[in-house]
Formats: structure tokens, C-alpha cells, sequence
């Protein structure tokens, strides 16, 4: 075994012994949850823009962005659609499971997701707070008729078309997710409020390049009241530094050998 290999099994040991001692635990999860489950990450190990722009020349944050999506819906679209159709027939993988299955036997778990694939819905977590919405939900920007994504991928009995149009009144069709630069929902940042004001015994942050404020706040606002920060990426974001354990493997791996030496 390496030395690195060495440090790491003696960090997984650490971080199990936390957890099963915890009982208030924080997961706070970005897109790299989701990778082995076949959805791609924008930044970091396997992002798809990590150091180029889209085929459209700008960034993704700006394709994806609420400006964007005014002045040419068919070119957010084209981006929603990426995260959207590898979001079809995708299912929960290991570290979506055993959140859940952490949220089943512990007294107050949560999942505060920053993802609109809707896997850890799928594999049952509860407590769960999707920041920036979901992509299974959608609703027309002028006349606010709601629809699924199910009537999306039928296109309403038509030939496929993005940006898609309401059948009632040709407004443009949108998910109810929050794009770069829009506001988070009422409730979503009241949700935050009281996470922040909860003493966690263990926080976890997993897949996330952590670039969003809202997300640094829970992470340096644990670290305030001392809570331990354990951060599971193969890669090193710009929180890592500030985090008690780095965990440096894939979500899945790491979860499976964190929750199997919990039970050790
Ligand atoms: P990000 O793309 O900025 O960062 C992904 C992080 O995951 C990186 O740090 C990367 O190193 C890490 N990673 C890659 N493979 C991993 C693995 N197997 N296990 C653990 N970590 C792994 O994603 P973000 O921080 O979530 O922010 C991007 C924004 O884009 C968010 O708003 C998010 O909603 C959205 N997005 C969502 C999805 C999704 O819903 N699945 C996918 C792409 C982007
Ligand atoms: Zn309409």
C-alpha cells in the first residue's frame, strides 16, 4: 500500500467513527454525486468546461444564465437539454443510497443539493433541499400553465422543437429551475436560514466545486461552530483547504467505504 493510499484508509476510518457517533448530519451535494450515474459535471475531474467555452462561445454560467434565457431561450435550451436528456433513464447510484439509508437510521439528516437531476428524490432522502429546483417540473413564462417533463418529451404529440412552445399560447416552456444569476425561491432560502442556524455534528460536502456563496456560507458557518467538514472529490476545490478531512475519490467509492467501516 502507498503512503497515500496509507493516509487515505486511516482518513475513511476517522470520518466512519464520526458518523456513526453523529446523529445531526448535514450532506451538502454539486453535481460529481451524479457523475457515476452517468450525468456530466461542468468543472473539475471530468467537467465538460473546465477550461473552454460552450460551442456557442460563451461560458456555461452565461448560456445558463437568466439574461441568457430572455434574450435566446433556444440557446439556453440547447444547455438545459444537455443536463435534461442524460437525465432520462439515470438512477440513483451508491452515494445517493446510502444518504438515504443514513437519513433511515439517524435522529436528523439533510440534504441540501445544488443538482436538478432529482436522484437523491428518487432514492428516497426526505429532509431534502434542491437549491436551484428540478428539471421534471416546468411551466409556460407567459401564460404560467404547468407541465411535466413527460408532455416535454412527447412535445405534445409534435416534431421535437427547442425552445419548446405552450400548446395553449406559443409562450415559451421552462423548467422550474433556478438559472445563473436568478434569485433562489422563498422557500428554498428560508430552508437555508434554518440549516444555517442548526448545530450539525458532521457536515458533508460532496461533488461540489463549492463556488456558489450560499454553499460557503453553510461550509464556513459549520466550521464557526466547530462542526468537522469532511469534503469527498478527486479533485481539490477552492474550499478544500478550509475542510477537516479531504476524501480524495469518487462519491460512490467513498461513501460505500465510509458507510461499510461505520458498521466495523
Ligand atoms: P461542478 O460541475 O462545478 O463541480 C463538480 C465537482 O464534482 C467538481 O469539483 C469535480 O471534481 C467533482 N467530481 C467529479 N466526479 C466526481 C465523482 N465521481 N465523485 C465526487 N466528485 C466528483 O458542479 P456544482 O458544484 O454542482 O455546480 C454547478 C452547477 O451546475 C450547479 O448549479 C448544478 O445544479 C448544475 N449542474 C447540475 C448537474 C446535475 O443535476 N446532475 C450536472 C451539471 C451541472
Ligand atoms: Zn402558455
Amino acid at each position: 500500500m502507498t503512503h497515500a493510499e496509507d493516509t487515505r484508509n486511516s482518513t475513511i476510518i476517522e470520518v466512519a467513527h464520526r458518523l456513526r457517533d453523529a446523529q445531526r448530519v448535514l450532506f451538502i451535494t454539486g453535481a460529481g454525486i451524479s457523475a457515476e450515474s452517468g450525468l456530466p459535471t461542468y468543472r473539475g475531474i471530468g467537467g465538460l468546461y473546465n477550461s473552454r467555452d460552450t460551442e456557442d462561445d460563451v461560458p456555461i454560467e452565461v448560456a445558463l444564465s437568466g439574461p441568457m434565457f430572455k434574450n435566446r431561450p433556444a440557446l439556453t435550451w440547447k444547455y438545459l437539454w444537455q443536463i435534461g436528456s442524460s437525465c432520462i433513464g439515470a438512477t440513483p447510484n451508491l452515494a445517493h443510497k446510502i444518504i438515504a439509508e443514513v437519513e433511515s437510521v439517524k435522529s436528523d439528516v439533510w440534504v441540501l443539493t445544488q443538482n436538478v437531476d432529482g436522484l437523491h428524490r428518487l432514492a428516497g432522502s426526505r429532509n431534502l433541499i434542491e437549491v436551484h429546483g428540478h428539471m421534471y417540473d416546468l411551466y409556460c413564462t407567459v401564460c404560467g400553465q404547468d407541465y411535466t417533463a413527460k408532455d416535454l418529451l412527447s412535445n405534445f404529440g409534435g416534431v421535437p422543437s427547442l425552445p419548446p412552445e405552450c400548446p395553449s399560447c406559443h409562450g415559451v416552456i421552462r423548467p422550474k429551475v433556478v438559472l445563473f444569476g436568478e434569485m433562489l425561491s422563498e422557500s428554498v432560502t428560508q430552508a437555508m436560514i434554518e440549516l444555517i442556524n442548526k448545530d450539525f455534528d458532521l457536515v458533508f460536502s460532496i461533488g461540489t466545486s463549492a463556488l456558489f456563496p450560499y454553499i460557503q456560507d453553510l461550509l464556513f458557518q459549520a466550521q464557526s461552530n466547530e462542526t468537522p467538514v469532511i469534503e469527498i472529490n478527486p479533485a481539490i476545490t477552492e474550499v478544500s483547504q478550509s475542510c477537516q478531512h479531504h476524501i480524495d475519490l469518487g462519491a460512490a467509492q467513498a461513501m460505500q467505504q465510509i458507510w461499510t467501516s461505520t458498521h466495523q
